[in-house]
């Protein structure tokens, strides 16, 4: 084997390489006054508003990641009962499908890589090595916020969930995409500690885990490196192509 192909970086997207709560924020409240506060029968002050929305996104979220809402009650839940905490009903579906329709439209424009993205895929790439993508999602929306953040990775070095059988904690999706992919070591660098970094860790990887929230980790692990701060994944990365 080419020395050259011997290392591969796979990075998640939302949150691993843009800030995606901040661009949900502003596609909530581009949705919210564009679509909804026209309508209502009393305004609201839409900062408040997103607030109170976040606070129903977070607190509905365990329910849809369990199954026990499908993406569409809980898209309609978090809408509904936040303007219900304002005494405002919205029944009306195709309202609630319009500010659905324009959020999913809107979210792209507003995604900005993280400041050191483009040169550590750059530096990646410079090594001869792979550089690519794993992330669960929609497959539009997902590679629309791809080419926002004008980031260029092959298309044989990107894999969606949705265009695969599986998603994201599955070792299917790591141990499937190995097979595609030819190198000797494989490294993950995601968010997500429990969707990322332990499913990949579980299948041979070395997870690389960014974690500027400072979250405490599951489990120590040797092929594991904590990243609190880009500095630390900036040297990580260094120390992993040398
Ligand atoms: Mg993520």
């Amino acid at each position: 084997m080419n020395n050259s192909t011997s290392k591969a970086f796979f990075f998640d997207l939302d949150n691993t390489l843009f800030d995606y709560e901040a661009s949900f924020k502003q596609a909530s409240l581009f949705a919210f006054i564009s679509i909804l506060h026209p309508v209502l029968n009393k305004p609201i002050n839409p900062e408040k508003w997103f607030k109170v929305y976040k606070t129903f996104c977070d607190l509905y979220w365990p329910a849809y990641e369990k199954k026990m809402l499908t993406r569409e009650e809980y898209q309609r839940n978090r809408l509904v009962s936040s303007l219900l905490s304002f005494n405002i009903q919205l029944f009306d579906q195709r309202q609630m499908d319009a500010f659905r329709k324009r959020f999913e439209e809107e979210i792209p424009s507003f995604v900005q890589p993280y400041p050191w993205v483009e040169e550590m895929i750059n530096f990646i790439k410079m090594h001869g090595y792979v550089a690519g993508i794993i992330s669960n999602g929609e497959s539009v929306l997902q590679r629309k916020k791809l080419s926002m953040l004008g980031l260029s990775f092959s298309e044989s070095h990107t894999y969606i969930s949705s265009e695969l059988s599986f998603a994201k904690p599955s070792i299917e999706l790591f141990n499937y995409v190995k097979s595609k992919i030819c190198a000797e070591q494989f490294y993950y660098v995601g968010d997500s500690f429990s969707l990322d970094i332990h499913p990949a860790i579980k299948a041979g990887w070395t997870g690389i885990w960014w974690n500027p929230s400072k979250q405490i980790p599951e489990l120590l692990h040797p092929n594991l490196y904590n990243c609190q701060s880009a500095d630390e994944l900036n040297h990580v990365i260094k120390k992993c192509i040398e």
